[in-house]
């Protein structure tokens, strides 16, 4: 007797890439989607990435922001981050929420707090598409308020307090660690326990005004190491996104959680508040500028077509990189921070765990200037509120809105 195999012919099975292979290649929408809506801000933090301060006059129209999430809603971006400035004094502000809820774009907004009254964070408890994160940069005043401005320690765990209050589930407490806060991992840990919010910690990166304060304020190369010990001892619960890769060198390939690859361009990209789109909100300038929303044909298109990010999502070469065995797990760093400290882009990262960086940072180096400048210059204490509510009688004059 013959057995004939009746079952249907397979086509031969084509190998699915790795996840960290379609990053490379770039996705079809970007899965971390920052749109800062202004420029404005009531604080004038020391190292703000994108040296936010007044609003600028060429900002989007409430009309033109839901043009983009119609966009981002067609493109099936599921959320997007929200940012600034601080995106809560834009008078639109809750309505473009509303709106972005309303066309299936989940919204995660930073602030520093300052509008999260007791309403606000009822109505923000009540929905389920937004989720808030609130910076705060030390775990006391004193440490914090350095950085962030006088009273901004109080502002922030004022809005904690609003929101645990009136039920929001797991807010997040976004810390950027520098060498004055990362003995406080702990303490920071705890106050996220006590609110019942999550910790969410990320590099220092000498971009914007970040680039005046990065040598005074970035860890150490000690505290880079009890950095990564603390991650890895005590980080299963918070959240890094790709902020430490460029640590991975220190340990076991593997041993940090997030994304081991820059996605700048690939899946990670900036709309600005003027429309300008870059490859990351870290790299706010010229250089990594791929388009204007409003000019370049929309955001689907500069995501698709941009040069610029055809060009990321090419094979990087590891160049002075490549003999160097972390170089699978770091990457040679981010393109921000090198950028922005004036080292090659092929090179180690400023912070290489190998020491390069240090030996790179004493050499003749040019770091680029910025171009684009919001900050309202001197230091400043917080902004009246009532400044904050309707536009100003002559623009970028008399308040940051
Ligand atoms: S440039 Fe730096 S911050 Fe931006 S995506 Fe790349 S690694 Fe991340
Ligand atoms: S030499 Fe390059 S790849 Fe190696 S640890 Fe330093 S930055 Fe990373």
């Amino acid at each position: 007797m013959t057995i004939t195999d009746s079952s249907p012919v397979q086509p031969p099975v084509q190998p699915v890439p790795r996840l960290v292979e379609q990053f490379e290649r770039g996705l079809d929408a970007p899965i971390c989607l920052t749109w800062e809506l202004t420029y404005a801000c009531n604080l004038a933090c020391v190292h703000c990435l994108s040296s936010s301060g007044k609003r600028d006059p060429r900002e989007l129209t409430t009309e033109q922001c839901k043009d983009i999430i119609d966009e981002l809603e067609r493109m099936q971006v599921f959320y997007v981050n929200i940012g600034g400035g601080e995106p809560t004094v834009r008078p639109d502000f809750w309505e473009l929420v509303d709106y972005a809820t309303a066309h299936h774009v989940g919204v995660k907004f930073s602030t520093n707090g300052v509008r999260i009254t007791p309403d606000v964070a009822a109505k923000l408890a009540a929905s389920d598409y937004v989720d808030v994160q609130i910076s705060l940069d030390g775990a006391t005043a004193e440490i914090n308020d350095a950085v962030r401005g006088d009273g901004s320690f109080a502002m922030a765990t004022r809005a904690l307090e609003n929101l645990a209050a009136a039920g929001f589930k797991d807010a997040k407490i976004s810390v950027v660690v520098t060498r004055h806060n990362v003995d406080q991992l702990d303490e920071f840990a705890a106050l996220a326990a006590r609110y019942g919010a999550t910790l969410r910690i990320t590099r220092l990166r000498p971009s914007g005004r970040g680039a005046d304060v990065w040598d005074d304020l970035h860890p150490t190369p000690e505290q880079q190491v009890q950095l990564y010990d603390w991650l890895v001892e005590r980080g299963d619960r918070v959240l890094t996104g790709d902020s430490f890769f460029h640590l991975s060198g220190l340990g076991a390939p593997g041993a940090l959680a997030g994304l081991n690859l820059c996605g700048a361009g690939r899946v990670v990209c900036l709309i600005d508040p003027v429309g300008d789109v870059y490859a990351c909100p870290f790299a706010i300038h010229d250089r990594f500028l791929a388009g204007n929303i409003v000019s370049d044909g929309g955001f689907d298109n500069i995501w698709k077509n941009a040069p610029l990010f055809l060009q990321l999502r090419e094979p990087q070469s590891a160049g002075a990189c490549g003999s160097c065995g972390h170089y699978d797990s770091c990457r040679g760093g981010c393109m921000a921070a090198k950028f922005f400290t004036g080292l090659p882009m092929d090179g180690p990262d400023p912070e290489c765990v190998e020491g390069y960086g240090i030996s790179a940072l004493e050499k003749d180096r040019v770091k680029p200037k910025p171009s684009v400048d919001h900050s309202r210059g001197t230091r400043q204490g917080p902004i009246p509120l009532k400044l904050l509510t309707k536009p100003p009688a002559r623009l970028c004059n008399e308040s940051p809105v």
